[in-house]
Order: C-alpha cells, then structure tokens, then sequence
C-alpha cells in the first residue's frame, strides 16, 4: 500500500508533468490576431463550369468580412471589397458601390485582422511582387491562408473585368476569351487586395495569389493581370479557419466534378 506522502508526490509531478505538455502544445496553437475565418461562395471548380447564379446577396456576404474578392450574378464584373464597402470593377471600365440586394455566385471575404506588415516594398512587376509574399508568409507558415492589404503606387497597372453573362452560361475559359475587357493605367495609387490559398486548396479557389486593384479615388480597378514599378506596404492576416457555402440550385446539383481543371484555371489567372 502507498503511503500519503508519496501519493502527493506523484500527484504533484504529475500535474507538472500536465502543464509542462500543455505550455508547450500553446506554442502550436493558434495566437495570431484573427478571431474570424475566410467566408467563401461557393467553389472556383463550379464557377469555371458556369456556375454563375447568386448563393448569397451583398448584404449577407458584408456580415462575413469588410475585405475580399469576387464576383457578381452572371460574372456581372469584378468585386474588390475594401472596408466593409463591396465595389463592382464593371467591364465598361466603371467603379460602383453594389448594393445589399445584388448577388453573388463566387466570392471570398475575412475580417481584416492585422498579424505582421511588410514596410518598403518596390516590385518591378507583378511576379516580382508575388515572389517576395511568398517569401514573406514563409515567415508565417505556407499552409496557412491569407489575405494582404497592400497600398502604393504603380507607374502602370492591368486589369480585367468581364461582361455580365447571358443564359445559357458557358464555361468559364470561353467567357475569359470572349468577353474579358482589359484596362491599361498609368500612374495609379491605390490598393492591391492579395488572396493566398495554400496548394492544397487548389480546385477549391486559386491557390497561390489572386489580385485585385483599387484606385484611392474610385475611378479604376479590377483583377490585375499585371503592373510595372510599385512603391508601397502591406499589411497581413494569417487566416486558419475556412467556411464554404454551396450552391442549391438544380445547375449544381447537377455538376460533375470528375474532370481535372488545374490547366483551366491557371489559363483564366
Ligand atoms: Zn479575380
């Protein structure tokens, strides 16, 4: 039989033994700044099948984040939200602010939470700019998803937006070749909203970084296909948790999701 003293013992090194495990699993666990997850509509692989009828309106998308990237019902445009305001990068080249009641048919938002920055960056071009976040979420982890706010200047800048579509819908490849409009800009200042997903989510959105521009005064923007000479900083947010909400409509419950469509998506970039 064990006597008391030695049973306190044994409590006592066990209870260390617990809390020494437990400090050391903290370091694993998550203690970044974000107290939100990336809210995504629906998936990239029914979006380049043509999926393009709204899951959700505007109104219920901005109760999920205040920054993120999308479209609108029929590929009606590019959405750039910045601050809790949803913006259209129409294809007649024009900037609007969407209202509640629009919807949207694929689309990510988070709650933009500030867990590191990036100070003085200058990128010759927009792989010159993707290459040093990559380095620089390296730093943070490239299984982790993200979201960068960068703001700065561009000697020039590209982007596309494209034509609401018609039903019948086509695929999202023949819609890119037909009815993609293009933007050349010079001398611009504005921000650039940078979505990471990690390689393992490919399919699911773009993996790797997606942009979208807008101008500080309203008046351009879209998805950037390129840039020459930026000047600026950023500021990131690691994000951990993913929410997907699925389409209902008779067009997805129908889809096959059997063909592989890594090359058709990487060609729409
Ligand atoms: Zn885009």
């Amino acid at each position: 039989m064990m006597n008391k003293k030695i049973l306190f013992a044994l409590i006592v090194v066990g209870l260390l033994a617990v809390s020494a495990v437990s400090a050391q699993n903290s370091l694993f666990l998550n203690n970044n700044n974000n107290d939100d997850s990336m809210y995504q509509v629906s998936l990239m692989q029914a979006f380049m099948h043509g999926e393009y009828n709204g899951v959700i309106t505007v109104g219920d998308f901005k109760s999920h984040g205040d920054i993120g990237l999308g479209t609108f019902e029929g590929v009606n445009g590019e959405m750039i939200v910045l601050d809790g305001v949803v913006y259209q990068a129409a294809a007649d080249g024009s900037i609007n602010v969407v209202p509640d009641n629009e919807t949207i048919p694929f689309a990510t938002i988070t709650k933009f939470d500030e867990d590191g920055n990036i100070t003085n960056i200058t990128a010759k071009n927009f792989d010159d700019l993707t290459g040093q976040l990559d380095k620089e979420i390296e730093k943070y982890g490239v299984n982790n998803m993200y979201v960068i706010k960068i703001k700065g200047d561009f000697s020039n800048i590209t982007v596309r937006s494209v034509e609401k579509q018609e039903k019948p819908y086509k695929e999202f490849t023949d819609v890119a070749k037909v009815d993609q409009k293009v933007f050349n800009h010079t001398d611009q200042t504005g921000t650039l909203v940078a979505v990471y997903f990690p390689e393992y989510m490919n399919e699911l959105n773009m993996h790797g970084w997606h942009l979208h521009f807008l101008s500080d005064d309203k008046a351009t923007g879209g998805h950037v296909l390129g840039f020459n000479n930026f000047s600026g900083s950023g500021q990131i947010d690691e994000i951990h948790e993913f929410n997907m909400i699925l389409p209902t409509d008779d067009t997805f419950v129908k889809m096959n999701f059997t063909e592989d469509m890594t090359n058709k998506i990487s060609s729409v970039e």
